[in-house]
């Protein structure tokens, strides 16, 4: 009888739990099958894919660090990020995945509205935010204002974690003021892990294009062989 109740007990807790990260892939917005599993680690610097394990758990999360991918295009910045964030909701985490234009896009017009505050509490419920394309912001004044006033405002309390194919000097372009660049990086930087995809890892999507036309005997569209 006990062990019958042991085992109602535990089934219980594992569909909690399973309603429960369900709920928090919903609310993330995390792109599907973007997940570890189907993430090559190969292709991670070596020291990253040591960490990665230790990454997983998301113990920085809790201590609100923030992680910064850098790379050019298709070199998996963004798989890497979500395979992240799902891992985080696995290990009970709230995560929300958002392109950077997106998020300032929102943030702008709760400032119309006079609701900025509101919405930034709202988004604090998110122990992680991944902002994806921090390079892509249309960058009008406003909008640079709302995307700094977001990143300050989580600044050593909650995590961020940032994909970029701009290098910090290059960061400019998004901030506009040399003033404004400085401090945004400063706040990001200072507890942070870094992670760049070097210009050795060529582009994924350049090489699977390339396997394919091989599959079907086709010459490779930059090569020609
Ligand atoms: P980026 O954000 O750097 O431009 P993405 O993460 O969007 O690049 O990657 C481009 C495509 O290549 C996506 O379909 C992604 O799933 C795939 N990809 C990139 N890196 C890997 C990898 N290491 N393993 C498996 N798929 C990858
Ligand atoms: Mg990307």
């Amino acid at each position: 009888m006990e062990t019958f109740l042991y085992h109602l007990l535990e089934q219980e807790l594992a569909g909690k739990r399973q309603r429960r990260i369900e709920r928090l892939t919903r609310q993330s917005h995390l792109p599907e099958g973007k997940t570890l599993s189907t993430f090559d680690q190969k292709r991670l610097p070596l020291r990253v894919r040591r960490m990665l394990p230790q990454l997983c758990r998301g113990e920085l999360i809790d201590r609100a660090e923030n992680i910064l991918i850098f790379g050019l295009p298709g070199t998996g910045k963004t798989h890497l990020a979500a395979a992240l964030g799902h891992e985080w909701i696995a290990a009970n985490r709230s995560v929300l995945f958002v392109p950077t234009y997106k998020l300032v896009s929102r943030l702008l017009r709760a400032k119309r509205d006079y609701e900025l505050e509101h919405e930034l509490r709202r988004l604090d419920r998110f122990h992680v935010v991944i902002l994806d394309d921090i390079g892509y912001v249309q960058q009008s004044r406003e909008e640079m204002e709302v995307l700094f006033t977001f990143l300050a405002e989580r600044y050593e309390r909650r995590s961020v974690v940032i994909t970029s194919n701009l290098v910090f000097s290059e960061w400019n372009q998004i901030f506009k003021d040399p003033l404004t660049t400085a401090a945004a990086i400063d706040r990001v930087v200072h507890h942070s892990l870094i992670v760049e995809f070097g210009s050795d890892i060529t582009s994924y999507r350049a090489e699977e294009a390339t396997r394919r036309n091989r599959e079907k005997g086709e010459p490779d569209e930059v090569t020609g062989q």
